[in-house]
């Protein structure tokens, strides 16, 4: 039964993910054919100023590179072995990273463009839409088991916890600009009775279909945009879809914030304060990643930020965990290519 199976040894895995360009720097990045290796080569004085460079070659090895890859391919290789794991009893957090621009929300989401039913628009749906039917499919296919399915959508920002399934986004939003912050606006990662991590008073919403799970994705989108005309600037977001009844497990998706360093943000529009949250975040999600990764560690970070208190059973608890370190492989942003690809190195240590 579900229970004895343990789940694959390795528990978080990282893949590297490039955004398709025409302009793909295939001079300076290469890829082994086995798309596992990759290879960075820059010439020292050849840059053209893109990179400062002391080093010429940069090599990382990873679980595997999608290169100009599907949204079906990367939902089929990458993300459907944590989805089916999670309807076996097991967590999964499927986390994408990089820096603005790279791909992180095509990769989660469904732009809003095509998110009529029209077949040639459904090969363009990311990894929660297709996550969301196949827990769906599964659930018909196995009547045997009682199956519930709860979905909550949350957005991290400032270092607060925002409910994006209230009911009343437009009040929340108006408090939250007037400075008052309303509890709805601030909510804390607490532990249950068995350790495990949950943000206290978000809301969970039963979706009994797939098209009821996508309408709350899509109101939680809907509050979204109402709070950023308010809030300006998301830094991150998850869902978390639970099933419930004998085994309880939980799904989180995680669409990051961009992970450039704060001197290369665009920082119009994000005033300094959000732009010093972001990159604080990251940078505690960082060392959380460092501490686990050096085994020697028994203190790892965790209370420094909603982000890694909202992520502590995925990183260092019984979770399987997918990074996917998006990439903009074009020359001027190597230097930021090279960063993730150690960011996503550092993940695999973990
Ligand atoms: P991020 O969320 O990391 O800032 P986006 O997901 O918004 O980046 O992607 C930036 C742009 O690149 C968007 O217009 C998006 O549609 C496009 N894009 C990113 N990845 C892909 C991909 N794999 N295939 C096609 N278009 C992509
Ligand atoms: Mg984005």
């Amino acid at each position: 039964d579900a229970k004895s199976k343990e789940p694959a040894a390795k528990h978080v895995k990282a893949v590297i993910r490039t955004r398709p360009t025409a302009d793909f720097a295939a001079n300076y990045i290469k890829f082994d054919s086995d798309l596992k290796s990759t290879h960075i080569h820059i010439p020292r004085g050849s840059d053209g100023g893109f990179i400062n460079n002391q080093q010429e070659n940069w090599d990382f090895k990873f679980d595997s590179i999608l290169h100009n890859a599907s949204q079906e391919k990367v939902f089929d290789e990458c993300a459907l072995g944590i989805v089916k794991s999670v309807m076996d009893g097991y967590h999964g957090t499927i986390m994408a990273y990089g820096q603005t621009g790279a791909g992180k929300t095509f990769t989660m989401f469904v732009e809003a463009e095509f998110r009529t039913g029209a077949t040639e628009n459904y090969k363009h749906r990311g990894l929660i839409p297709r996550a969301i039917s196949h827990i769906f499919k599964e659930i018909s296919e196995r009547p045997q088991m009682a199956f519930t399915a709860r979905i909550s959508y949350l957005e991290i920002y400032n270092e607060s916890i925002v409910d994006l399934l209230i009911s009343s986004p437009e009040s929340a939003a108006a408090a939250a600009a007037a400075g008052e912050f309303h509890s709805d606006w601030n909510l804390n990662v607490v532990d249950d009775k068995n350790g495990m991590s949950y943000v206290k008073g978000l809301t969970m919403q039963l979706a009994n279909n797939e098209e009821e799970a996508l309408n709350l994705l899509f109101e939680g989108e809907t509050n979204r945009s109402i709070a950023q005309h308010q809030l300006n600037k998301i830094s991150t977001r998850s869902r978390v879809e639970s099933t419930e009844r004998v085994i309880s497990s939980k799904l989180n998706l995680v669409d990051l914030a961009g992970s450039e360093r704060i001197s290369k943000t665009h920082t119009q529009g994000l005033s300094m304060k959000e732009a010093m949250y972001i990159n604080k975040s990251l940078t505690f999600l960082e060392q959380v990643i460092i501490a686990l990764s050096d085994k020697r560690r028994d203190h790892i970070p965790y209370r420094q930020s909603k982000l890694t208190n909202v992520l502590r059973d995925s990183l260092g608890g019984n979770c399987n965990t997918l990074m996917i370190a998006n990439i903009w492989g074009v020359k001027e942003h190597i230097e930021e290519t090279i960063s993730t690809l150690r960011f996503a190195t550092r993940m695999m240590c973990v």
